[in-house]
């Protein structure tokens, strides 16, 4: 399907209401029936049709279906969160006695699902270096249910070869997820390599706008029909019609503004690379990466996040940098229009907080500012230390 359809077109049935350009934002919780017969017709359906808004609400039933398209999937869902959506789509996926395979090191709130959530209900969970795609079959157990990826994590991008572990993961039954956040569904397909679910964080690049928090799965009808009727209509963790509304909105730019966010952060990834103050850079599309040749197989070029390791003595050098920047907003998140800045040295609140990564590590995320702006104010920054 054409980019472009998906955005502006797919699943708005303007004729339903008033040939009105933009959707309504249908905000009722529940939906009326003309008689006992009809209520007990839809009822069967109740979560393919206008019943109660926890199971099926028109506005993020348009939505649905513009995510599903993009992802090339035949179904999504759409939550609360980029949590909520991994959590269900992992809930979905395992299940207590059986034994699941994770990348290490993925988004925090992930890895405290793995390694501490999951062991409450009896799943055993082993992590493994994404590097070699071989380690993945060494860690597969005759319990194995589920491989876990994150290709590329958002801190410092190592690569996970996704076709590779798919092909290996079919062969022994095994459901496969990919957090494709970093990439948005424009610069990489995780399906089309095999992968069974794919989740983002919509709170980044598919809502785009730092104003909403919000969480999408794509994968098969069969999958996301039992995920809806199980954890999604259980949990209940559903986005609002309002916010679908804010994320059907943020998607008609969405080619504008990955293109625009990636293409100045490939061009001051290579400023970056070879700025004298610079000790390291991680960013995928770069020659010296050691995943570049695996990222040109599988994204089609690199996101708007980079990170660096600033050449400084201590942590309040670190500091200095960060504090001069104008340009950058000191926050966490990304994927919207404001370019952002996050020093790891933030996480540490005492003397004896033990960081497993280094402390001149900074991240960026490079928004849709003009990237002379945004590089006149890094420079400014790297003069102050
Ligand atoms: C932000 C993020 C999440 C979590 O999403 P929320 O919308 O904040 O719940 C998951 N994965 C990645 C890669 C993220 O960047």
């Amino acid at each position: 399907m054409e980019l472009s359809y998906i955005l502006n077109h797919l699943g708005e049935e303007r004729e339903n209401y008033y040939n009105a350009v933009s959707p309504p934002i249908i905000l009722s919780s529940n939906f009326c029936f003309s008689s006992v017969g009809d209520m007990r017709e839809k009822l069967k359906r109740e979560l393919e049709t206008p019943f109660y808004t926890r199971g099926f609400n028109p506005t993020v039933g348009t939505l649905r279906q513009k995510i599903a398209a993009l992802e090339g999937t035949e179904d999504a869902l759409v939550f609360a969160s980029g949590s909520g959506a991994i959590a269900a789509a992992v809930m979905s996926s395992i299940k207590g006695g059986e034994h699941a395979v994770c990348v290490a090191k993925p988004y925090s709130w992930t890895s405290n699902l793995f390694s501490k959530y999951l062991a409450k209900y009896g799943v055993e969970v082993t992590f493994v270096e994404g590097e070699n795609a071989e380690d993945f079959e060494k860690a597969v157990k005759p319990n194995t249910k589920l491989i876990y990826l994150e290709s590329p994590n958002s801190l410092t991008f190592e690569l996970q070869d996704i076709s590779a572990i798919c092909t290996m993961a079919k062969k022994y039954g095994i459901t496969t997820i990919l957090d494709n956040s970093y990439n948005s569904p424009l610069n990489q397909q995780p399906h089309s390599m095999g992968v069974d679910i794919v989740v983002h964080s919509a709170t980044k690049y598919l809502n785009g706008h730092s104003d909403i928090v919000a969480g999408v799965v794509a994968s098969s009808k069969e999958r996301i029909m039992k995920m809806l009727a199980e954890e999604y209509m259980t949990i209940g963790a559903i986005i609002s019609a309002h916010d679908a509304w804010l994320m059907i909105r943020g998607l008609r730019t969405l080619e504008l503004r990955v293109n625009r966010s990636s293409e100045s952060a490939q061009q001051l990834a290579e400023w970056l690379e070879k700025h004298p103050k610079v000790e390291k850079i991680n960013y995928p599309f770069l020659k010296s990466n050691s995943n570049f040749e695996l990222a040109k197989k599988q994204m089609k070029q690199g996101g708007g996040l980079i990170s660096i390791q600033l050449k400084a003595k201590d942590i309040s050098t670190v500091e200095s940098f960060c504090d001069s920047l104008k340009a950058f907003l000191l926050a966490t998140s990304w994927g919207g229009h404001e370019s952002l800045c996050f020093p790891v040295c933030a996480l540490i609140q005492s003397a004896s907080f033990k960081n497993p990564l280094p402390y001149n590590l900074i991240r960026l995320y490079i928004g849709l500012e003009d990237p002379a702006y945004l590089k006149a104010d890094l420079e400014k920054a790297f003069e102050k230390i």
